[in-house]
């Protein structure tokens, strides 16, 4: 068109648009280059966490547990899917974090050298929430095997609600704490809060609000006092359905150091500390395949090249 539209022109007026176009791209072709430099720039500094939420476990084998038999729960994640995709983890050497060791690293202090033998390792934080049986009954035998196998300790966090420990009449069964002191006790679980009921935390009054705060805490604490000389369990806190306000906030800051959400995000870590209380968490149900949550862990292609702290 532009060509067209030159040709059609007195031949005294050539010389100009030629030269203006050559301008025009030469602009364009400079702006092209300086994006790209901008994002590889961006990409070598930024520390990528990927930190991934599952709720139900379900062994798609036992008829019990699949629809009609039972009723199907959108976040529900196959255990035939979440073993092959923590194996790889395991197997590429990812160093599993915990909540603590999240705030302590990377968070509060994010100049604070990592213990050696975790330097230029893969992070992924892997967390379940709301307390299902599942977490026991499917998740722990295969902590354990890739334990055997690979002769690593894998941790992940269990997001708990206290209120529901032991629950065995809800439409999906509940840990007690006896199972949760297990998971401990060998390693497995990093038991941290969700609230005592499950509540939206933005929609009850602030006496309730400060109840399913303070109260899960101390349940949680009281179930595995004599195994959490330090109090690292229920330190920190997934929001109920990732629900969170200003109003919210000043409340939580009172009992717990670190908030997350369920936003389907990655946690970017830049120039400045995130808000601790805005920790982005990637939402996970049964459509992500296994190879796709370990893409999604891997990070894209500059990050497998590049080593971070
Ligand atoms: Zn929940």
């Amino acid at each position: 068109m532009v060509n067209y539209l030159v040709n059609k022109l007195p031949e005294y007026f050539k010389p100009g648009i030629i030269l203006r176009k050559k301008r025009i791209i030469r602009f364009l072709l400079a702006f092209f280059l300086a994006f790209i430099t901008y994002q590889v720039i961006l990409e070598i500094i930024t520390v990528e966490i990927p930190i991934f939420g599952f709720h139900d476990i379900v062994d798609i084998r036992n008829l019990q547990e699949v629809p009609p038999q039972r009723r199907d729960f959108p976040g529900d994640y196959s255990q035939q899917n979440l073993e092959p995709f923590l194996e790889d983890l395991v197997s590429h050497n990812y160093w599993f974090l915990s909540t603590q060791e999240l705030y302590e690293y990377f968070i509060a202090n994010p100049k604070k050298p990592v213990p050696s033998e975790n330097r230029g390792r893969k992070k992924v934080m892997i967390s379940f929430d709301d307390g299902n049986k599942s977490i026991y009954t499917h998740l722990l035998p295969i902590l354990e095997r890739l334990e055997n196998k690979y002769r690593k300790k894998t941790q992940v966090v269990v997001f708990i609600n206290s209120g529901f420990l032991g629950h065995q009449d809800s439409l999906i069964k509940k840990v007690t704490c006896q199972d949760l002191r297990d998971g401990m006790q060998k390693g497995f679980y990093d038991i941290q809060s969700h609230g005592l009921n499950h509540e939206n935390l933005t929609k009850i009054s602030l006496k309730a609000l400060d109840r399913e705060l303070s109260e899960d805490q101390i349940r949680l604490r009281k179930c595995t006092q004599d195994l959490d000389p330090n109090q690292i369990v229920a330190s920190h806190i997934a929001y109920p359905f990732g629900a969170v306000n200003k109003q919210v906030d000043k409340y939580v800051a009172k009992y717990y150091k670190s908030g997350y959400l369920y936003d389907s995000l990655k946690l970017k870590l830049r120039f400045f500390p995130p808000n601790k209380y805005r920790i982005s968490r990637l939402t996970v149900n049964k459509k992500h395949s296994a190879e796709r949550l370990s893409s999604l862990a891997s990070g894209s292609w500059l990050h497998k090249l590049i080593g971070k702290k």
